[in-house]
């Protein structure tokens, strides 16, 4: 095992990376590794594991640092902070230089064991293997819901078709990656921006297995701020809708004003009503604070865009090699 960081011209191209963003998930690193093995150890080519430990605070490091690969190459990252899981999956993309990369949850909701599935669509030419959710196990009826819900509003607001019930579990060829590590943008809405190169797309459709352990790292006002994310990072639409709605209103209002000049000079005039006038008043005022709002959104965006800060900051690396029977033999024999 070595304790320097990894750098290419030391380590060979693997030909699968698997990367795998994980924050607080000691209580399932023991089933995941076990469960990769299993897996890659079948495979007949290289593969590497590129753990990125997103400011954990449990023994997540310790785990991932202290194991001893036996079917692959293992590369650990530390994130100086939990920095989040589009920027902890942006640094596994931009740490993975082999010419197939696969992304995992930690938590096995992405079971590994569809790996050589993949594997053999991506070698059948597809540069993209969309791996879309049949059915959400363990998840409730509320969340399957507001996700369906979700997928189908971003598909209609999105510039770029995004695939309905797929998640960030996906095949990226490498020439995919490298276009999505180009990609300079502050506000990462990876579920977007791995859709966003196009090429040959295949989708593969599987069950979604519940967590294996522990909690999901996200509440309900999370996912509603990545849905407002994910909108405005991929669509213009809703600052044109304000202005449409703008316009209707405008619109509207010039013929009730001529309508109002009409009956005061037909009829004379008439008492003005105190409730009508408040119920236009409060819904112009909502309209123009809704408004404002989504241009605010917008504004907040260039700002974080603007200051062009890094997306994440790695305050370690460590990377192990295959325990082979080779290297077992190797080693000097205590006595
Ligand atoms: N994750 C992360 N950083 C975070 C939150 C989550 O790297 O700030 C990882 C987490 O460890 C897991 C994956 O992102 O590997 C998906 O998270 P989770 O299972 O909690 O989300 P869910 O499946 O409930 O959508
Ligand atoms: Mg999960």
């Amino acid at each position: 095992m070595t304790a320097q960081p990894p750098t290419s011209s030391e380590t060979p191209r693997a030909e699968l990376a698997v990367v795998i963003p994980l924050h607080n998930e000691s209580l399932v690193i023991d089933t995941l590794m076990r469960r990769l093995e299993n897996v890659l150890q079948t495979l007949d080519t290289s593969s590497e594991v590129i753990l990125v430990d997103d400011g954990s605070t449990d023994n997540s490091w310790l785990q991932i640092t202290h194991y001893q690969p036996q079917a692959f190459r293992l590369q650990c990252f530390a994130l100086s902070r939990n920095f989040g899981k589009e920027a902890a999956l942006t640094a596994g993309l931009q740490q993975a230089d082999a010419n197939a990369v696969i992304i995992l949850d930690a938590d096995c909701q992405d079971p590994p064991e569809l790996i050589p599935k993949m594997l053999e669509a991506w070698k059948k030419g597809a540069d993209v293997v969309n791996m879309k959710r049949r059915v959400r196990l363990g998840e409730t009826w509320f969340k399957r819901r507001t996700a369906g819900l979700f997928y189908r509003l971003i598909g209609y607001l999105s510039d770029i078709p995004i695939p309905r019930n797929v998640g960030d579990f996906r095949l990226l060829s490498r020439r995919v990656v490298e276009e999505i590590n180009r990609l300079q943008e502050r506000n990462r809405y990876m579920k977007g921006l791995l859709s966003w190169p196009g090429f040959h797309q295949i989708t593969i459709e599987y069950d979604r297995e519940p967590r294996t352990a522990g909690d999901s790292k996200w509440n309900y006002w999370q996912l509603f701020l990545l849905a407002i994310s994910g909108i405005t990072a991929f669509s213009n639409k809703p600052l044109r809708l304000a202005s449409l709605l703008g316009l209707a209103i405008a619109c509207s209002s010039l013929v009730y004003g001529l309508w109002v000049v009409i009956k005061t000079l037909v009829f004379g005039e008439t008492v003005p009503g105190y409730p009508s006038l408040m119920v236009v008043m409060l819904f112009i005022g909502g309209i123009e604070l809704i408004t404002i709002g989504i241009l605010g959104e917008y504004i907040g965006r260039i700002f974080t865009e603007v200051k062009a800060r890094p997306n994440y900051i790695i305050r370690q690396a460590q990377q192990s090699a295959p325990q082979t029977v080779a290297q077992h033999q190797a080693e000097p024999q205590k006595t």
